[in-house]
């Protein structure tokens, strides 16, 4: 079956509650229902264990269009593909069925890292995972978790007991020790249950994804390229949807004491291109950075870095000018540009942020090492280039 064939009716369902989901700030049952049902779930995941063996650019065409139609929807999505990758690099032997669960659609996962003393810095975790006379007790406050109670597995990091670096575990949602606690309610991406939760739970290194102090590496390996490319793919497809019903109402709206439509304004119609130039932009970069993950150069990096931050940036823009263009209409909710812009908002707030990753890009772009080691941070491109010791 092709994907088109796999998407279409999730985005039929996705759409006809999109309204409902955003207004309650409920959780977007019927389309992760339709979700699992499509085989979507398993996109990305090898076909030996039952998924779809898909590429970043499918990806970045099925969470496009996802956000197009449901931004919430396509976050929860994100986050189950974002979860699984690890999971398909470092299987834990402790849940032996788990990427054939995750690929069928029987288990939806997230990705529990943001913890709320390190706040964005989702590679320094504060909690510890520290060894009993039976296995390994976690706990840990998790700041956003997004479909928190919702999801059958959370895949979340812990610092090891030394505090020297990372491990990541999957948690079954049904073992004890976990809590949601308290109800998500956001300004955008209102149906995500992107909730805080409590862990702390009795597990062991069975339920660890690869090995001891292995999970820095998987975070940055295996979860942020995939993020990265779906998160700016939100971005893209929430300002396609922006650019799509400013040019629609401009064009269908008449200002009928002068005959013309509101698109007759020179200043709308330069808006409307400035728009649709921008998301042009962002868009093909997000091409080009997919295609390098699929078949990875030098710059591969930079890719993954720049393509978060401008598509997030571009979506700011974008759907702030489809505010402005669309006037009192777009204020109201009928024409859903105000979903649109709220949802926009949360890509560049996840982490990595797209502050975080222009330092971290011009860091790479200076010959800086992404994070400061003492030893490390004041090498620069200069000193190197001089030969002066670092
Ligand atoms: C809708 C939504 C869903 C989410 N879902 C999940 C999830 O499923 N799992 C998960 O783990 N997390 C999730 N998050 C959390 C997210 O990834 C971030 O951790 C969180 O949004 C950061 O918010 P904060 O207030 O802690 O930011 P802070 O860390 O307090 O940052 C505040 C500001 O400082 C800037 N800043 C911070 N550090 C630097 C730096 N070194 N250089 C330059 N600028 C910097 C930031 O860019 C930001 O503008 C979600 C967030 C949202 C909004």
């Amino acid at each position: 079956m092709d994907l088109q064939s796999r998407v279409q009716p999730v985005l039929k369902v996705a759409r006809e509650h999109a309204h409902a989901v955003d207004a309650d700030g409920r959780f977007p049952q019927e389309a992760v229902s339709a979700l699992r049902a499509s085989g979507l779930l398993g996109l990305t995941l090898p076909t030996d264990v039952g998924g779809l063996g898909g590429g970043p650019s499918e990806l970045v065409e099925v969470v496009s269009l996802l956000a197009g139609a449901c931004g919430s929807t396509s976050m929860i999505y994100l986050m189950h593909v974002s979860a699984s990758m690890p999971v398909a690099a470092a299987p834990p032997a402790g849940m032996p069925r788990l990427l054939e669960d995750l690929a069928s659609g029987r288990s939806l996962a997230s990705l529990a890292f943001s913890e709320a003393g390190s706040r964005s810095h989702f590679w320094a975790p504060l909690s510890r995972a520290t060894t009993t006379r039976d296995g390994i007790h976690i706990n840990a406050k998790k700041s956003w978790v997004t479909s928190a109670g919702h999801a059958d597995v959370y895949i979340i990091s812990t610092g090891t007991a030394d505090a020297e670096t990372v491990d990541l575990f999957a948690i079954p949602a049904k073992m004890s020790g976990l809590s949601v606690d308290r109800p998500w309610s956001g300004m955008g991406l209102r149906g995500n249950s992107s909730s805080p939760m409590t862990i702390n739970v009795d597990t062991s290194e069975e339920f660890r994804l690869g090995a001891a102090g292995g999970g820095f590496d998987l975070m940055m390996g295996s979860v942020l390229p995939w993020f990265n490319l779906g998160n700016s793919a939100v971005s893209i497809g929430l300002s396609r949807a922006a650019v799509d019903a400013a040019v629609s109402h401009t064009v269908g709206t008449r200002l009928e004491h002068l005959d013309q439509s509101l698109s007759a304004l020179p200043t709308i119609r330069a808006q409307l291109a400035k728009m649709s130039i921008d998301l042009a932009n962002a868009s093909a970069y997000l091409d080009q950075a997919a295609a390098r993950v699929a078949d990875p150069q030098d710059d591969t990096p930079l890719f993954v870095l720049g393509s978060k931050a401008s598509s997030n940036d571009a979506a700011l823009r974008i759907t702030d000018a489809a505010m402005r263009v669309c006037g009192g209409a777009a204020f109201s909710e009928h024409l859903q540009i105000d979903r649109y812009f709220r949802d926009a908002r949360a890509g560049h707030v996840m982490a990595p942020t797209s502050d975080v990753l222009y330092e971290f890009y011009g860091r790479a772009i200076t010959g800086r090492p992404l994070f400061d080691a003492p030893e490390a941070a004041v090498e620069t491109r200069e000193t190197a280039s001089t030969g002066a010791a670092a």
